[in-house]
Protein backbone atom coordinates (compact mmCIF):
# COMPACT_ATOMS: atom_id res chain seq x y z
CA UNK A 1 0.00 0.00 0.00
CA UNK A 2 1.36 3.22 -1.06
CA UNK A 3 0.52 4.47 2.21
CA UNK A 4 1.93 2.16 4.28
CA UNK A 5 5.65 2.12 2.19
CA UNK A 6 6.00 5.95 2.33
CA UNK A 7 5.58 6.55 5.97
CA UNK A 8 8.27 5.57 7.86
CA UNK A 9 6.85 5.08 11.77
CA UNK A 10 10.27 4.73 13.42
CA UNK A 11 12.21 7.66 12.16
CA UNK A 12 12.83 10.27 14.20
CA UNK A 13 13.81 13.78 12.84
CA UNK A 14 16.92 14.72 14.66
CA UNK A 15 17.94 17.82 13.10
CA UNK A 16 18.89 20.48 15.70
CA UNK A 17 16.31 22.93 16.20
CA UNK A 18 16.05 26.56 17.31
CA UNK A 19 13.40 26.97 20.86
CA UNK A 20 9.90 28.47 20.70
CA UNK A 21 11.22 31.94 21.40
CA UNK A 22 8.22 34.22 20.74
CA UNK A 23 11.30 37.14 20.18
CA UNK A 24 12.58 34.82 17.05
CA UNK A 25 9.89 34.22 15.88
CA UNK A 26 8.06 37.63 15.87
CA UNK A 27 11.19 38.88 13.92
CA UNK A 28 11.12 36.52 10.70
CA UNK A 29 8.27 36.71 8.55
CA UNK A 30 6.70 33.61 7.95
CA UNK A 31 6.61 31.52 4.07
CA UNK A 32 3.70 29.98 4.73
CA UNK A 33 -0.24 31.18 5.67
CA UNK A 34 -1.51 29.39 8.89
CA UNK A 35 0.16 26.72 9.85
CA UNK A 36 3.34 25.40 10.74
CA UNK A 37 5.14 24.63 14.18
CA UNK A 38 7.56 27.89 15.21
CA UNK A 39 10.61 25.39 16.32
CA UNK A 40 11.00 24.08 12.97
CA UNK A 41 9.86 27.15 10.49
CA UNK A 42 11.88 30.05 12.01
CA UNK A 43 15.27 27.58 11.63
CA UNK A 44 14.26 27.52 7.97
CA UNK A 45 13.25 30.85 7.76
CA UNK A 46 16.32 32.40 8.63
CA UNK A 47 18.40 30.27 6.15
CA UNK A 48 16.48 32.18 3.11
CA UNK A 49 16.21 35.06 4.73
CA UNK A 50 18.94 37.69 5.39
CA UNK A 51 19.28 39.08 8.51
CA UNK A 52 18.62 42.48 8.00
CA UNK A 53 15.66 41.65 5.30
CA UNK A 54 14.21 40.15 7.97
CA UNK A 55 12.83 43.56 9.70
CA UNK A 56 12.06 44.81 6.40
CA UNK A 57 8.35 45.16 5.81
CA UNK A 58 6.68 43.11 3.21
CA UNK A 59 3.13 42.88 1.53
CA UNK A 60 0.83 42.08 4.61
CA UNK A 61 -0.59 38.48 4.43
CA UNK A 62 -3.60 37.32 5.68
CA UNK A 63 -1.93 36.17 8.57
CA UNK A 64 -0.03 39.33 9.38
CA UNK A 65 -3.71 41.63 8.97
CA UNK A 66 -4.46 39.62 11.88
CA UNK A 67 -1.53 41.37 14.17
CA UNK A 68 -2.90 45.20 12.66
CA UNK A 69 -5.12 45.97 15.32
CA UNK A 70 -2.25 46.22 17.74
CA UNK A 71 -0.20 48.63 15.30
CA UNK A 72 -1.65 51.57 13.83
CA UNK A 73 -3.07 51.55 10.50
CA UNK A 74 -0.99 53.56 8.22
CA UNK A 75 -3.53 53.01 5.57
CA UNK A 76 -5.37 55.91 3.91
CA UNK A 77 -8.77 55.94 4.62
CA UNK A 78 -11.26 55.12 1.71
CA UNK A 79 -13.94 56.84 0.55
CA UNK A 80 -17.65 56.17 1.48
CA UNK A 81 -18.30 55.36 -2.32
CA UNK A 82 -15.42 53.06 -2.76
CA UNK A 83 -16.59 51.23 0.26
CA UNK A 84 -20.09 50.96 -1.11
CA UNK A 85 -19.32 49.08 -4.62
CA UNK A 86 -16.69 47.26 -2.50
CA UNK A 87 -19.44 45.64 -0.25
CA UNK A 88 -21.82 45.51 -3.54
CA UNK A 89 -18.34 43.04 -5.00
CA UNK A 90 -18.96 41.23 -2.04
CA UNK A 91 -21.79 40.23 -1.57
CA UNK A 92 -22.21 38.95 -5.05
CA UNK A 93 -19.22 37.02 -4.89
CA UNK A 94 -20.79 35.95 -1.54
CA UNK A 95 -23.83 34.79 -3.86
CA UNK A 96 -22.09 32.61 -6.31
CA UNK A 97 -20.16 30.71 -3.33
CA UNK A 98 -23.78 30.13 -1.59
CA UNK A 99 -25.28 29.25 -5.16
CA UNK A 100 -22.73 26.77 -5.50
CA UNK A 101 -22.75 25.45 -2.33
CA UNK A 102 -26.69 24.86 -2.70
CA UNK A 103 -28.10 22.39 -0.92
CA UNK A 104 -24.71 20.85 0.13
CA UNK A 105 -23.58 19.24 3.23
CA UNK A 106 -19.86 20.41 3.29
CA UNK A 107 -20.12 23.53 5.51
CA UNK A 108 -16.67 25.34 3.39
CA UNK A 109 -15.23 28.22 5.07
CA UNK A 110 -11.69 30.14 5.51
CA UNK A 111 -9.35 31.24 7.72
CA UNK A 112 -10.46 34.64 7.81
CA UNK A 113 -8.81 37.77 9.50
CA UNK A 114 -10.19 39.44 13.23
CA UNK A 115 -7.97 42.90 12.14
CA UNK A 116 -9.83 45.55 13.56
CA UNK A 117 -11.99 43.66 16.32
CA UNK A 118 -12.90 40.10 16.49
CA UNK A 119 -16.76 40.93 15.08
CA UNK A 120 -14.89 41.74 11.80
CA UNK A 121 -14.12 38.10 11.47
CA UNK A 122 -17.67 37.04 11.12
CA UNK A 123 -18.63 39.76 8.47
CA UNK A 124 -15.22 38.81 6.49
CA UNK A 125 -16.84 35.44 6.32
CA UNK A 126 -20.25 36.90 5.22
CA UNK A 127 -18.30 38.64 2.78
CA UNK A 128 -17.22 35.60 1.30
CA UNK A 129 -20.16 33.38 1.56
CA UNK A 130 -18.61 31.49 4.23
CA UNK A 131 -20.79 28.58 5.68
CA UNK A 132 -17.87 28.17 8.57
CA UNK A 133 -14.85 29.78 9.72
CA UNK A 134 -11.68 30.13 11.76
CA UNK A 135 -9.66 32.42 12.95
CA UNK A 136 -7.09 33.92 15.37
CA UNK A 137 -8.67 34.73 18.76
CA UNK A 138 -5.70 37.05 19.49
CA UNK A 139 -1.81 37.74 18.41
CA UNK A 140 -1.06 34.71 17.23
CA UNK A 141 2.90 35.25 17.75
CA UNK A 142 2.92 36.76 20.99
CA UNK A 143 2.28 35.39 24.45
CA UNK A 144 0.65 38.18 26.27
CA UNK A 145 -2.19 40.13 25.05
CA UNK A 146 -5.01 42.77 26.01
CA UNK A 147 -8.13 41.43 28.03
CA UNK A 148 -11.00 40.90 25.96
CA UNK A 149 -13.59 43.28 26.92
CA UNK A 150 -17.17 43.01 27.11
CA UNK A 151 -17.91 45.33 24.97
CA UNK A 152 -15.86 43.04 21.95
CA UNK A 153 -17.83 39.93 23.41
CA UNK A 154 -21.08 41.79 22.34
CA UNK A 155 -20.08 43.33 19.15
CA UNK A 156 -18.83 39.54 18.36
CA UNK A 157 -22.83 38.00 19.30
CA UNK A 158 -24.48 40.75 17.25
CA UNK A 159 -22.36 40.54 14.09
CA UNK A 160 -23.53 36.64 14.61
CA UNK A 161 -27.12 37.51 14.89
CA UNK A 162 -26.72 40.26 12.33
CA UNK A 163 -25.32 37.56 9.95
CA UNK A 164 -27.31 34.75 11.08
CA UNK A 165 -24.30 32.95 11.37
CA UNK A 166 -23.96 29.69 13.29
CA UNK A 167 -21.27 29.87 16.42
CA UNK A 168 -21.46 25.87 15.49
CA UNK A 169 -19.33 26.13 12.81
CA UNK A 170 -16.59 28.83 14.17
CA UNK A 171 -12.95 27.22 15.06
CA UNK A 172 -10.62 29.15 16.22
CA UNK A 173 -6.86 28.30 15.77
CA UNK A 174 -4.62 28.25 19.16
CA UNK A 175 -1.38 30.61 18.64
CA UNK A 176 1.70 29.23 17.09
CA UNK A 177 3.77 29.50 20.01
CA UNK A 178 2.27 26.86 21.86
CA UNK A 179 3.73 23.36 22.83
CA UNK A 180 1.15 21.38 24.80
CA UNK A 181 3.72 18.56 25.19
CA UNK A 182 7.62 20.82 25.80
CA UNK A 183 9.78 18.98 28.10
CA UNK A 184 10.74 22.57 28.87
CA UNK A 185 8.73 23.93 32.03
CA UNK A 186 8.59 27.33 31.45
CA UNK A 187 7.42 26.97 27.74
CA UNK A 188 4.98 23.95 28.79
CA UNK A 189 3.39 26.36 32.01
CA UNK A 190 3.34 29.81 29.11
CA UNK A 191 1.10 27.09 26.74
CA UNK A 192 -1.10 25.53 29.55
CA UNK A 193 -2.22 29.65 31.01
CA UNK A 194 -2.32 31.00 27.36
CA UNK A 195 -4.56 27.84 26.15
CA UNK A 196 -6.55 28.51 28.84
CA UNK A 197 -6.97 32.19 28.49
CA UNK A 198 -8.10 31.47 24.68
CA UNK A 199 -10.55 28.49 25.71
CA UNK A 200 -11.90 30.64 28.19
CA UNK A 201 -12.22 33.57 25.14
CA UNK A 202 -14.58 30.57 23.34
CA UNK A 203 -16.48 30.33 26.57
CA UNK A 204 -17.40 34.31 26.62
CA UNK A 205 -18.07 34.40 22.71
CA UNK A 206 -19.99 31.18 23.05
CA UNK A 207 -17.61 29.59 20.85
CA UNK A 208 -17.96 25.66 21.13
CA UNK A 209 -14.51 24.44 19.11
CA UNK A 210 -11.29 25.48 19.34
CA UNK A 211 -8.36 23.63 17.78
CA UNK A 212 -4.51 23.38 18.52
CA UNK A 213 -1.17 22.02 17.10
CA UNK A 214 -0.63 19.32 19.80
CA UNK A 215 3.41 19.97 19.59
CA UNK A 216 6.66 18.97 19.74
CA UNK A 217 9.52 17.11 21.48
CA UNK A 218 12.12 19.78 20.70
CA UNK A 219 14.38 16.72 20.56
CA UNK A 220 14.14 16.50 24.25
CA UNK A 221 11.61 14.06 25.51
CA UNK A 222 10.13 10.89 23.98
CA UNK A 223 7.26 10.87 21.37
CA UNK A 224 5.16 9.17 24.86
CA UNK A 225 6.42 11.74 27.59
CA UNK A 226 5.50 14.45 24.56
CA UNK A 227 1.89 12.67 24.11
CA UNK A 228 1.16 12.18 27.98
CA UNK A 229 1.74 15.82 28.53
CA UNK A 230 -0.01 16.95 25.80
CA UNK A 231 -3.02 15.01 27.16
CA UNK A 232 -2.75 16.65 30.45
CA UNK A 233 -2.45 20.04 29.38
CA UNK A 234 -5.76 18.99 27.50
CA UNK A 235 -7.12 17.78 30.87
CA UNK A 236 -6.00 20.89 32.86
CA UNK A 237 -7.68 23.48 29.90
CA UNK A 238 -11.01 20.75 30.11
CA UNK A 239 -11.45 21.43 33.58
CA UNK A 240 -11.13 24.92 34.49
CA UNK A 241 -13.68 25.23 31.26
CA UNK A 242 -16.94 24.65 30.35
CA UNK A 243 -18.85 23.77 26.69
CA UNK A 244 -15.74 24.02 24.28
CA UNK A 245 -14.62 20.81 22.62
CA UNK A 246 -10.99 20.68 22.18
CA UNK A 247 -9.58 19.56 18.56
CA UNK A 248 -6.32 18.24 18.12
CA UNK A 249 -4.82 19.05 14.37
CA UNK A 250 -3.50 16.24 12.09
CA UNK A 251 0.17 17.49 11.65
CA UNK A 252 2.92 16.73 8.97
CA UNK A 253 5.51 15.11 11.27
CA UNK A 254 7.62 18.36 10.04
CA UNK A 255 10.56 18.64 12.65
CA UNK A 256 9.59 16.59 16.07
CA UNK A 257 6.09 17.90 16.07
CA UNK A 258 3.51 15.18 17.33
CA UNK A 259 0.34 14.07 16.08
CA UNK A 260 1.08 13.01 12.52
CA UNK A 261 0.50 8.99 12.86
CA UNK A 262 -3.28 8.71 13.40
CA UNK A 263 -1.94 6.45 16.00
CA UNK A 264 -0.77 9.57 18.49
CA UNK A 265 -3.85 11.15 17.87
CA UNK A 266 -5.41 7.76 19.56
CA UNK A 267 -2.74 7.93 22.26
CA UNK A 268 -3.74 11.07 23.30
CA UNK A 269 -7.65 11.13 23.06
CA UNK A 270 -7.13 7.52 25.40
CA UNK A 271 -5.32 9.72 28.17
CA UNK A 272 -8.10 12.57 28.02
CA UNK A 273 -10.58 12.05 30.98
CA UNK A 274 -13.66 13.90 29.22
CA UNK A 275 -14.00 12.26 26.11
CA UNK A 276 -17.25 14.22 24.99
CA UNK A 277 -15.21 17.37 24.58
CA UNK A 278 -12.15 15.73 22.58
CA UNK A 279 -11.93 15.77 19.14
CA UNK A 280 -9.84 16.04 15.86
CA UNK A 281 -9.37 18.88 13.01
CA UNK A 282 -8.16 16.93 10.03
CA UNK A 283 -5.78 18.61 7.72
CA UNK A 284 -6.17 17.62 4.02
CA UNK A 285 -2.25 18.96 3.50
CA UNK A 286 -0.56 17.82 6.76
CA UNK A 287 -2.23 14.10 6.27
CA UNK A 288 -0.77 14.26 2.49
CA UNK A 289 2.63 15.36 4.46
CA UNK A 290 2.82 12.67 7.22
CA UNK A 291 2.42 9.83 4.36
CA UNK A 292 -1.53 9.26 4.05
CA UNK A 293 -2.92 9.43 0.32
CA UNK A 294 -5.80 10.40 -0.75
CA UNK A 295 -5.26 10.79 -4.35
CA UNK A 296 -6.89 7.65 -6.12
CA UNK A 297 -10.21 6.20 -4.79
CA UNK A 298 -8.72 3.18 -3.33
CA UNK A 299 -5.65 4.98 -1.38
CA UNK A 300 -8.39 7.52 0.20
CA UNK A 301 -10.54 4.73 1.32
CA UNK A 302 -7.26 2.98 2.50
CA UNK A 303 -6.52 6.56 4.45
CA UNK A 304 -9.82 7.13 6.18
CA UNK A 305 -10.49 3.43 6.99
CA UNK A 306 -7.56 3.38 9.00
CA UNK A 307 -8.60 6.70 10.33
CA UNK A 308 -12.29 5.14 11.37
CA UNK A 309 -10.01 2.21 13.03
CA UNK A 310 -7.40 3.83 15.08
CA UNK A 311 -9.34 7.39 15.82
CA UNK A 312 -12.89 7.24 14.58
CA UNK A 313 -14.78 9.42 12.29
CA UNK A 314 -17.14 10.00 15.74
CA UNK A 315 -13.84 12.49 17.06
CA UNK A 316 -13.75 13.90 13.64
CA UNK A 317 -15.66 18.11 14.54
CA UNK A 318 -13.56 19.86 11.77
CA UNK A 319 -11.43 19.86 8.33
CA UNK A 320 -9.02 22.08 7.16
CA UNK A 321 -8.95 22.27 3.36
CA UNK A 322 -5.26 22.88 2.35
CA UNK A 323 -3.20 21.19 -1.08
CA UNK A 324 0.30 20.14 -0.65
CA UNK A 325 3.26 22.06 -1.95
CA UNK A 326 5.34 19.10 -0.27
CA UNK A 327 5.15 15.24 -2.08
CA UNK A 328 3.64 12.38 0.11
CA UNK A 329 5.67 11.81 3.18
CA UNK A 330 7.56 14.76 3.03
CA UNK A 331 6.38 15.99 6.14
CA UNK A 332 6.44 19.55 4.79
CA UNK A 333 4.33 21.76 6.35
CA UNK A 334 3.60 23.79 2.84
CA UNK A 335 0.03 25.05 1.86
CA UNK A 336 -1.30 25.26 -1.70
CA UNK A 337 -4.16 26.32 -3.61
CA UNK A 338 -6.89 23.72 -4.07
CA UNK A 339 -6.43 22.10 -6.99
CA UNK A 340 -2.66 23.56 -7.83
CA UNK A 341 -0.88 21.49 -5.40
CA UNK A 342 0.31 17.73 -5.07
CA UNK A 343 -2.99 16.44 -3.96
CA UNK A 344 -4.94 18.14 -6.89
CA UNK A 345 -8.37 18.19 -7.31
CA UNK A 346 -9.28 14.32 -7.45
CA UNK A 347 -7.96 13.90 -3.99
CA UNK A 348 -10.81 16.85 -2.95
CA UNK A 349 -13.39 15.48 -4.87
CA UNK A 350 -13.66 11.92 -2.59
CA UNK A 351 -13.55 14.06 0.39
CA UNK A 352 -16.27 16.52 -1.03
CA UNK A 353 -18.51 13.27 -2.11
CA UNK A 354 -17.65 11.56 1.20
CA UNK A 355 -20.65 11.82 3.56
CA UNK A 356 -18.74 11.41 6.66
CA UNK A 357 -17.45 14.71 5.91
CA UNK A 358 -20.82 16.28 6.00
CA UNK A 359 -22.09 18.69 8.39
CA UNK A 360 -18.49 19.45 9.75
CA UNK A 361 -16.87 23.07 9.66
CA UNK A 362 -14.75 22.64 6.51
CA UNK A 363 -12.13 25.67 6.40
CA UNK A 364 -9.51 26.76 3.92
CA UNK A 365 -5.88 27.81 5.03
CA UNK A 366 -4.37 28.13 1.61
CA UNK A 367 -2.15 31.25 -0.07
CA UNK A 368 -4.30 33.82 -0.27
CA UNK A 369 -5.71 34.64 -3.62
CA UNK A 370 -9.11 34.07 -3.99
CA UNK A 371 -11.00 32.09 -1.58
CA UNK A 372 -14.07 31.89 -3.51
CA UNK A 373 -13.08 30.36 -6.93
CA UNK A 374 -11.80 27.53 -4.48
CA UNK A 375 -15.30 27.28 -2.44
CA UNK A 376 -17.06 27.11 -5.83
CA UNK A 377 -14.47 24.92 -7.51
CA UNK A 378 -14.71 22.75 -4.10
CA UNK A 379 -18.59 22.84 -4.76
CA UNK A 380 -18.43 22.08 -8.57
CA UNK A 381 -16.25 18.66 -7.48
CA UNK A 382 -20.00 17.31 -5.72
CA UNK A 383 -21.65 15.02 -7.26
CA UNK A 384 -24.85 15.42 -6.87
CA UNK A 385 -27.24 12.99 -9.19
ZN1 LIG B 1 -0.18 23.45 7.79
ZN1 LIG C 1 -3.06 24.46 12.17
Amino acid sequence: MPSRTTRSRTKQNVKPEVSNSPTIASLVPKLEVNDDVVDTVVEEDIKQVPKKQQRKKKAPSAEEADVKPLVASKKPKKEAKDIKEEMLQQSAVAAQVLKAAGSSLKWLGVHVSAAGGIEQAVYNARQMGCRSFALFLKNQRQWASKPLEDSAVEKFKNALQECDFPVERIVPHSSYLFNLGSPDKDILEKTRNAMLDEVQRCERLGIKLYNFHSGSTTNKCTVEECLTTVAETINLTLKKTRGVTLLIETMSRQGNTVGGHFEELRSIIDQVEDKSRIGVCLDTCHIFAAGYDIRSETVYEETMSEFERIVGFKYLKAVHLNDSKGALGSHLDRHENIGKGLIAKAGFSFLMNDPRFNRLPMILETPEGSYTDEMILLHSLEDRK
